[in-house]
């Protein structure tokens, strides 16, 4: 005689499955939502530090545009009365051709004069608009071709230059600018190492994500790197630490960034050194 399940006890075993499934299917969408609400974590950090990168930018440019108008305006108003104290000093120099210990005075002020109109033009230089005139061009040949110039000053600080990323890189940008641009970066690199070190230039290809579409640059040396205090103003026109220096080097490569609708972000990193990466 066979023996007979009770129709409550079935009941009661598909019920139980029933549940099994639910739990399943319920712990299957916890553990997706998971995943979702982790995915979304990451793209909000990731856009909160694009964003606070990009204020930082604007603000940048914002101070380098203001700066640059007053720059401007110093550079004229100064332009004209030095004119006027440069003839004057020549009139000086010939009225005193019978006494030389005066006429060596002037030309002390004449070679003053001269100086101040080396840096008015300089200034009136870095203040007018820069347009990129953007042909296709081997960006490793510039690369190769800056380092080639930067060649005395490497030599006489013991500097070597390493350069990685690929042989031949075509990229839409203006040769003579970025030319000017990467020369300034390593012109800088080199001044700050001192007794022999090592700048790294790393040239690769934008990854599909990036904003940039043409190129990234890195230049990294092994100085002592960039005071903290100063980070936020190396850009600055006229800011300098060197007893020689105008400034405008780093400013002029930031217009250039700029021109070509890229970006530059300078660093610390923790080996040491200062990190300069441009993104085009
Ligand atoms: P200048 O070279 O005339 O001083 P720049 O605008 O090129 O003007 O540089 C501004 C300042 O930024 C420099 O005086 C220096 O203090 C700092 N700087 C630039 N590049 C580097 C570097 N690679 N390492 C350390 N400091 C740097």
């Amino acid at each position: 005689m066979s023996t007979q399940i009770a129709p409550a006890s079935i009941d009661h075993a598909r019920r139980i499955e029933e549940l099994g499934k639910i739990i399943l299917a319920y712990s299957e969408v916890t553990e997706r939502l998971q995943m979702a609400h982790e995915q979304l974590n990451h793209t909000v950090r990731k856009l909160q530090i694009e964003l606070s990168e990009k204020n930082l930018q604007l603000e940048r440019k914002n101070r380098l545009a203001a700066l640059g108008e007053m720059a401007a305006g110093m550079a004229h108003e100064i332009r004209n009365p030095l004119g006027g104290i440069q003839l004057y000093a020549s009139m000086l120099d010939k009225d005193m051709a019978d006494r030389p210990a005066s006429q060596q005075l002037v030309r002390k002020i004449s070679g003053g004069v001269k100086r101040l109109e080396g840096l008015v033009s300089q200034t009136l230089q870095f203040t007018r608009e820069i347009a990129a005139n953007a042909v296709e061009m081997d960006i490793r040949e510039i690369l190769d071709q800056s380092v080639d110039f930067a060649s005395a000053s490497l030599q006489a600080r013991e500097v070597a230059c390493e350069i990685t990323g690929p042989g031949a890189m075509t990229v839409l940008a203006d040769p003579i600018l970025i030319g000017q641009a990467i020369l300034n970066l390593i012109l800088n690199a080199s001044e700050a190492i001192s007794g022999g070190g090592t700048i790294k230039i790393e040239l690769r290809k934008p990854p599909a994500e990036s904003n940039a579409k043409q190129f990234h640059l890195v230049i990294h040396d092994s100085g002592p790197g960039i005071p903290p205090h100063v980070l936020d103003r190396i850009f600055n026109p006229f800011f300098t630490t060197k007893d020689h220096g105008t400034g405008l080097g780093l400013a002029i490569v930031h217009r250039i960034v700029e021109a070509h609708d890229g970006s530059i972000v300078v660093t610390n990193p923790p080996g040491g050194g200062a990190r300069f990466e441009i993104r085009i």
